[in-house]
């Protein structure tokens, strides 16, 4: 793709500080340019030092940019959207990276200028970490990302946003935006829906300890404890901004739950065991493409040496892979919004 003159990167959190990476590392333009609602934040990215300049204003951010990325909780989309919609330039790509698309072009779409490309996106790649230092350039690498054009997107500025998408490192699929919220719906929103609750109400057990829990968590819980440690903010905006696609596959959930009941009631062995050979087959179909790796979206793993025989050196944790996502501090509390 060509280089672009100026990307302004609107929200420097886990997501736009990895695009802001990323785009470094391919030199991709000639400037990068970050605004964040918190100045703690722009403060931090400072001295990061993944922009070229930063931007109290967000209208200034978006200045004279060829591309132009929100990178906030969806929630905050539509009042961004009101105030940079002056300010874009002609022939600019307006893009996002939000989880639910619908709603986005619900909220964003009537603020755009005729002489802008708007073309909502959403990279299927992330962490359960939030903020600017959980960023790194290689959170796209082999990921999927999904572009659903608008009514009358510029094909050309469709192709553009692919190969930029390309060039940070991810594969890219078009689809339309109910479509998009259906599949993520069931890949994605429901899968933290069911974490969030299975965490919740293991945390509110009366006769199992919350020690216990913590304990004997390696049985299964842990992992979706991961999951359950994921944004607030953000995920409280996915549910809000997807709910018919989340409650359709939701009644679906309940409906194939309460059979599962019945077979655990009834003692059929057949159900369960035939379903749990499906299941089975999804997890290699998964490992077999190459979209789960040992590290992949999860906590940099530690590898225990055993102490040498000769008893010189005692047992350590390993440091992380180099490549792996960095450690996160974590984040201050969230101003009320
Ligand atoms: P994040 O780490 O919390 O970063 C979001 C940043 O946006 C925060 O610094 C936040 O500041 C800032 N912000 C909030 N409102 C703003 C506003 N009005 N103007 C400017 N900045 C504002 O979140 P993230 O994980 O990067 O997620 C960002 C977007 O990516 C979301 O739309 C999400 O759906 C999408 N996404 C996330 C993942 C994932 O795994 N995390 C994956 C794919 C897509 P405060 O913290 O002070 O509020």
């Amino acid at each position: 793709m060509d280089r672009l003159k100026k990307i302004a990167i609107i929200g420097l959190g886990l997501i736009g500080s990895s695009i802001a990476h990323a785009t470094r590392r391919g030199k991709l333009a000639a400037e990068i340019a970050g605004h964040d609602a918190s100045t703690d934040v722009v403060e931090r990215a400072r001295v990061l030092g993944f922009c070229d300049s930063l931007h109290d204003d967000v209208a200034g951010a978006v200045k004279n940019a060829d591309l132009v990325i929100l990178c906030t909780p969806v929630g905050a989309y539509k009042s961004i959207a009101r105030e940079i919609a002056p300010q874009l330039k002609r022939g600019a790509i307006l893009s996002d990276v939000g989880s639910v698309k619908s709603a986005v072009i619900r909220d964003v779409g009537p603020f755009v200028p005729k002489t802008v490309n708007f073309i909502p996106a959403h990279p299927v790649a992330g962490t359960e970490f939030s903020g600017p230092e959980a960023g790194f350039a290689s959170l796209f690498d082999g990921r999927w990302t999904i572009l659903t054009p608008v009514k009358g997107s510029d094909p050309g500025a469709v192709q553009r946003l692919k190969s930029f998408w390309q060039a940070l490192g991810s594969q890219v699929d078009v689809m339309n935006a109910g479509h998009h919220d259906l599949v993520l719906a069931i890949t994605s929103h429901l899968p933290h829906l069911i974490a969030y609750n299975i965490v919740g109400t293991a945390h509110d057990l009366e006769k199992v300890t919350e020690g216990e829990v913590i304990k004997y968590s390696a049985s299964g819980f842990r992992d979706f404890t991961r999951i359950a440690a994921s944004d607030p903010t953000m995920w409280r905006d996915v549910f809000l901004n997807n709910r018919d696609a989340v409650l359709e596959v939701l009644g679906r959930f309940n409906e194939d739950l309460s059979q599962l009941q019945r077979a655990v009631r009834n003692g059929d062995g057949k159900t369960l065991f035939d379903l749990f050979t499906r299941t089975r087959a999804v997890r290699r179909a998964i490992v077999d493409i190459g979209q789960d790796t040992p590290s992949f979206g999860r906590l940099p793993f530690q590898v225990y040496v055993p102490p040498k025989k000769d008893g010189a050196k005692k047992g350590k944790k390993n440091a992380a892979p180099k490549k792996s996502p960095p450690k996160t501090r974590a984040k201050p509390k969230r101003r009320a919004k």
